[in-house]
């Protein structure tokens, strides 16, 4: 084990060479900056090319024998004598000023003499001055850009907790410490918090799992939108298992240059083998671990490769004896690279999801702790005005109501303070979208009913396992979740089928019940559309094209993902034909199927306003309590489970 991590520490020394090297790369910095600096102000006009010309005036270099002849000229009025350099100036008041510049013959006994003899002004000029020249040209910008860096390194080591030159800043950037949270200070999520309880056992007695020869998971992934409670799952893991908690956001890995978050990594990674046994906490682990393939410009570089360090570490490291367990938090799982998600790394994932009804509850008493509370207060109520708030919302509902009852100066918070915290919550939230209407409320209800109804009454859906309308994020304002069904790789048409209704189910209901058609609709409309079209061009499941293949579908890993035509326009329009043809029969069969199953529909959707969530169990009572019938599992399934 040793031996491979030294290995990686090799393969990786070149990454750092800017992160060990600031010296170089502020030498670096500096050059180009001065070539800038030097380039906007020539501050030797001597320098000038020939012919430049700078407010009304202009510099010419000439031979001495001219300058000479210009002098007997007459059009000169001054003229400048250095060591090796001749100036002369043309009289400004003849038009436009012009320089003459050459290079001195010396010794010459007539220049003297003649310009006496012409009357015209003559002084001696300072020559450049090689010494002078560089304090000014080169020694001087070097310390203002100097004191400039080292006050915007500073300024940045601050913001970040960590030196930019990363001369050992992620010390300060690893928060480290042994939280004593426990799981009863995470209310709700019930779920989630009996899946990390493993890691808890894991961390607490790992020989008991190595001996069993049994693999400990090395990486969990916290699912779930922003202030749920993921952070506080983590903490509350680590508090439960007493060990070291060690966090770092993921942002915070990516820098200016390249090779300093990987260096970063390694720092944890080497700080909690230390500590072990240890949680590694990486928040936002999107900022590192969007999918590579993903692309987006600039610093790509970088985070590629602290993304590969992490990876590294993760397949490097193993936890017999003293475990250390990672776990990250994410909203937006899908844009995490598939390479992180692979088995012994980020392979178990945990829902942390916004609470409902009787979760808000929870939370809220868990955060009136210490409070004083007037009687009046009602936190079941004020749980209902929360829909579609998280936790982190919540806490600070209370804390609001708290600050304005002592603005008030009143002993208690009351009721009006709570009444007047949710208003200001929501305001603010609404700004951000994450909050539903009333109305949009009751339009989800219905599509998410419609959904449930079709799985449960038609044979070969997949069963309900769970329906909501807790808003999740920004794309789905309500969902209804299926059973996975494990080990199933066939689907028979009748299924491919049965999944086009339970799609369509949503609309359909929002049309009966609600009377008009709203936007919700449109991701299943497209998931519907699909099914169909691969049924036909794909299985051969449709009479349009019989047994052909009409779509290719090329190879992924080449780039591919496009389909090639190469059939006539004639099937096209034949295919596009039966695609609707056939989305509008099991439309109308869906249509039928909600009008003959209103008063179930009526029932969940109530129930679902309620209580925001609805198991499975609760939408199958609901069908046979109207007298109605469902279906079991599909034939498939029963095959398999008669074996
Ligand atoms: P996330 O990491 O998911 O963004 P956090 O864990 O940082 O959310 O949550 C922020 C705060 O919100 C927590 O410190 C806690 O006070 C509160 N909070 C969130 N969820 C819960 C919960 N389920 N129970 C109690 N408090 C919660
Ligand atoms: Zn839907």
């Amino acid at each position: 084990m040793n031996n491979q991590n030294g290995n990686k520490k090799d393969n990786n020394n070149n990454n750092n060479f800017f992160n060990n090297n600031p010296i170089i790369v502020f030498a670096l910095f500096s050059l180009v900056a001065i070539m800038a600096f030097k380039n906007l102000f020539p501050q030797d006009d001597m320098n000038a090319n020939a012919g430049a010309s700078t407010y009304g005036q202009e510099f010419k270099k000439v031979s001495y024998s001219d300058i000479k002849t210009l002098i007997n000229g007459g059009t000169i009025s001054y003229v400048g004598i250095g060591d090796t350099t001749l100036k002369a100036t043309t009289n400004p008041k003849m038009g436009t000023k012009i320089t003459y510049q050459a290079r001195r013959v010396v010794p010459d006994s007539t220049l003297i003499p003649m310009l006496e003899l012409k009357n015209i002004e003559y002084g001696g000029i300072n020559e450049e001055n090689p010494l002078g020249d560089m304090l000014f040209g080169w020694v001087l910008p070097l310390l203002i850009f100097f004191a400039i860096w080292s006050f915007l390194a500073k300024k940045m080591a601050k913001n970040m907790g960590g030196g930019m030159l990363g001369m050992g800043g992620s010390k300060k950037m690893i928060n480290s410490e042994k939280p004593n949270v426990k799981f009863d200070d995470m209310a709700g999520n019930k779920e989630a918090k009996e899946e990390v309880s493993e890691i808890v056992d894991f961390l607490k007695s790992p020989d008991r799992y190595v001996n069993l020869g049994a693999q400990i998971p090395k990486g969990v992934l916290l699912v779930g939108p922003p202030g749920t409670g993921k952070t506080l799952l983590a903490k509350a893991v680590a508090g439960e298992a007493d060990v070291e908690f060690l966090s770092v956001t993921g942002s915070s890995f990516i820098e200016m240059f390249v090779g300093v978050g990987a260096s970063r990594v390694r720092d944890l990674f080497e700080q909690a083998k230390k500590n072990a046994p240890a949680i590694i906490f990486i928040d936002e682990i999107d900022a590192i671990g969007k999918s590579r393939a993903s692309g987006g410009m600039g610093g790509n570089d970088e985070r590629e490769q602290t993304l590969n360090q992490l990876l590294a570490e993760m397949d490097g490291f193993s936890i017999d004896g003293a475990p250390v367990i990672v776990l990250a938090a994410t909203n937006r799982p899908e844009v995490l690279d598939p390479a992180l998600l692979r088995p012994g790394r980020f392979d178990r994932q945990v829902l942390v999801d916004k609470p409902d009804l009787q979760g808000r509850i929870e939370i809220l008493n868990v955060h009136i702790k210490g409070v004083k509370v007037s009687t009046d207060v009602d936190l079941r109520e004020v749980a209902v005005m929360t829909a579609g708030l998280a936790g982190a919302d919540l806490a600070n509902v209370i804390n609001e109501a708290a600050l304005l009852a002592g603005r008030a100066n009143k002993n208690e918070v009351d009721n009006s303070h709570f009444k007047e915290s949710v208003e200001r919550q929501i305001a603010g939230l609404e700004k951000k979208s994450r909050r539903i209407s009333p109305k949009e409320r009751k339009i989800v209800a219905y599509h998410e009913s419609g959904h449930a109804l079709m799985a449960e009454i038609t044979k070969g859906a997949k069963k309900v396992s769970k329906v909501s309308i807790v808003p999740r994020g920004l794309a789905a304002l309500g969902y209804t979740l299926n059973t996975p069904e494990e080990n199933k790789y066939l689907m028979q048409k009748h299924e491919l089928i049965a999944e086009v209704d339970v799609l369509l189910g949503g609309r359909a209901a929002e049309e009966v019940f609600i009377g008009e058609i709203s936007t919700g609709a449109g991701n299943d409309l497209e998931r519907a559309t699909d099914i169909i079209k691969s049924m036909a061009s794909i299985y051969g499941m449709s009479d349009v094209a019989g047994l052909m293949v009409l779509a290719k579908q090329s190879n992924q890993f080449l780039g591919g993902g496009q389909t090639t035509k190469d059939y006539s326009d004639k099937l096209a329009s034949d295919l596009d034909e039966h695609i609707k043809s056939t989305l509008n029969d099991r439309y109308r069969h869906v249509l039928a199927a909600m009008n003959a199953h209103k008063e179930s529909i009526e029932n969940m959707t109530a129930e679902l306003l309620e209580k925001e969530v609805i198991s499975g169990k609760r939408v199958q009572e609901h069908i046979i309590n109207s007298g109605k019938e469902i279906y079991t599992d599909g034939d498939l399934h029963q095959d398999e489970q008669s074996k």
